[in-house]
């Protein structure tokens, strides 16, 4: 028995020796340490050992056992780490290769707009508000002093959920919901999408982005007004740049008026740019009509306030002097990218 033991070890230790794969080490471990593998039916054949030589002979499986377990262990140790160290030369990376260029995304001239003039009146003090682009009739409409038989309000000119959900039509339902909230004085600017059912056309589309102001606090006035928006045509267009307020109507202002600035091309000499006059239009704006005021909760015998309305693809348009406004929703990336 001591010899077949012998022989079981010494064949063992040869396979595993010769073993150039860690799956043939797991055929070995089967085949020698198994139930039913060579090692175990020596165990097996105990029986016929006589009790004195027992002890002995059990001592020598369980060793001949632990020599097969070490070298297995060791020899799998050696044949993964050449497996590694294999895998390794195989993906090395050369790094002399040309690399693959990154594709680096382009802000849109849209939100190059957006960021400037977020600058600016970020610096004036003004916090950037946003809210819903599905809006209720109430807010886009009857808060505004926009009542039920208004023009604006036919279905041709927008966007009907139901009779009392609309895609809002400009972002000053976002003034309302911040003139609710009752906290006072307000300086904000309320980006955002908006959407008319108008026909796509160089100048048309039926989901733009508008940015609104609203200023309230005690004492605005008229001057409050003019000064913030020649601070800012200045800002965006050029510390040349001379602003003109023409009278306009309405119904969420009194009084109303359309802003020009000066062509930025010829300096106000008139231009094709400019369609010959020296003036481009760029914003419309008002003070806050009393009766708005009140709806929100706020008293206008205590507050007074401004607010003024700019369209973003009209400013991305006239900086970049774009001609089609369809130009900003194609998304070519070799248009975009000259901005
Ligand atoms: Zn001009």
């Amino acid at each position: 028995m001591r010899e077949q033991l012998e022989k079981i070890k010494e064949e063992a230790l040869k396979q595993i020796e010769a073993s150039d794969a860690l799956e043939r080490l797991n055929d070995i471990r089967v085949a020698y340490l198994g139930k039913k593998g060579e090692l175990t039916s020596v165990l097996k054949s105990m029986k016929d050992v006589s009790p004195e030589e027992r002890p002995k002979v059990g001592q020598m499986v369980n060793e001949a056992r632990a020599l097969i377990e070490a070298k297995l262990e060791e020899t799998k140790n050696v044949l993964a780490r050449k497996a590694r160290e294999e895998q390794m030369k195989r993906e090395v990376i050369d790094v002399t290769l040309p690399a693959e260029k990154g594709n680096v995304g382009h802000s849109h001239p849209n939100t190059i707009a957006l960021e400037e003039v977020e600058r600016i009146f970020v610096g004036m003090g003004y916090e950037v508000v946003e809210g819903p682009e599905v809006e209720h009739d109430l807010y886009n409409f009857e808060k505004l002093n926009i009542p039920a038989n208004h023009p604006a309000k036919d279905e041709q000119d927008t966007f009907y959920i139901n009779k009392e959900i609309v895609l809002r039509t400009q972002t000053s339902p976002v003034q309302v919901r911040t003139m609710e909230q009752g906290k006072l004085p307000i300086r904000m600017i309320a980006p955002g999408r908006v959407f008319r059912s108008d026909e796509v056309d160089a100048t048309h589309s039926p989901s733009f982005h508008q940015i609104e102001g609203l200023v309230i606090d005690k004492n605005i006035t008229f001057a409050d007004l003019k000064g913030t928006l020649a601070e800012f045509a200045r800002e965006l267009f050029g510390p040349e740049t001379k602003v003109k307020f023409r009278p306009h109507h309405f119904p969420f202002t009194e009084p109303s008026a359309e802003v020009d600035v000066t062509c930025f091309k010829c300096g106000g000499k008139g231009c094709r740019f400019c369609k010959g006059s020296g003036w481009i239009e760029i914003l419309g704006c008002g003070m806050v009509h009393p009766h708005v005021l009140e709806m929100s909760g706020i008293d206008p015998e205590e507050y007074s306030g401004f607010a003024f309305g700019v369209g973003l693809e009209r400013i991305a348009l006239l900086k970049y002097e774009i001609d089609d406004m369809r130009l900003l929703y194609e998304n070519d990336i070799r248009f975009l990218k000259q901005f």
